[in-house]
């Protein structure tokens, strides 16, 4: 993803939780969407954590982005990109750190804030949703058509966006970056 959908992302995030009323939990269900979608956004095309000291190609316009420490690495992405080959190139992307920065910052607002306990509820909700239609759609497919359903299951759980909110949260929080800004 593109830095500006990814800014867009974290702004939209910004705005829903300084309007969620917290006497309401009917208003916090967006912020529920978006956080796993700027999770998602930020992640690092070989480790899959949030990317630390990002960096990117400064010749290309894939908008592929890495940690500095997994430079060297094998991109996890299928199709691979071809834009982005040499890595020896890439360069530290300031607007992503600085986003990056945003990110755990308002994870760390989220947490803290009166939401937490409404989070923890909605992602036990959304665990036993996801268990319960697990079995009645087991019960629904013959065996045959289960063991293609159940690799079909494996690829999906790898999409960040299945991700509980609590784990979003923990994720920005455990981003520790070493590029000083004001150099
Ligand atoms: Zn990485
Ligand atoms: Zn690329």
């Amino acid at each position: 993803m593109d830095t500006e959908n990814c800014t867009n992302l974290y702004l939209q995030v910004c705005q829903t939780f300084l309007t969620c009323n917290y006497n309401d939990p009917s208003t916090f269900e967006e912020l529920y969407k978006l956080l796993p979608w700027l999770r998602q956004s930020l992640t690092c095309c070989i480790c899959s954590n949030v990317v630390t000291n990002p960096m990117s190609s400064t010749q290309s316009h894939c908008q592929h982005f890495i940690c500095r420490q997994c430079r060297g690495g094998r991109m996890i992405l299928r199709p691979s990109c071809s834009w982005c080959k040499d890595q020896d190139t890439f360069e530290i992307n300031q607007h992503l750190v600085v986003l990056v920065c945003c990110f755990h910052k308002i994870c760390e607002l989220i947490k803290n804030s009166p939401i937490l306990e409404n989070i923890r509820e909605y992602d036990r909700k959304r665990a036993e949703n996801l268990k319960q239609q697990e079995i009645s759609s087991n019960k629904e497919i013959s065996p045959k058509k289960r063991r293609k359903s159940t690799k079909r299951r494996e690829v999906s759980s790898n999409s960040l966006l299945n991700i509980a909110v609590y784990q979003v949260l923990e994720d920005g929080l455990d981003v520790k970056q070493s590029i000083d800004l004001t150099g």
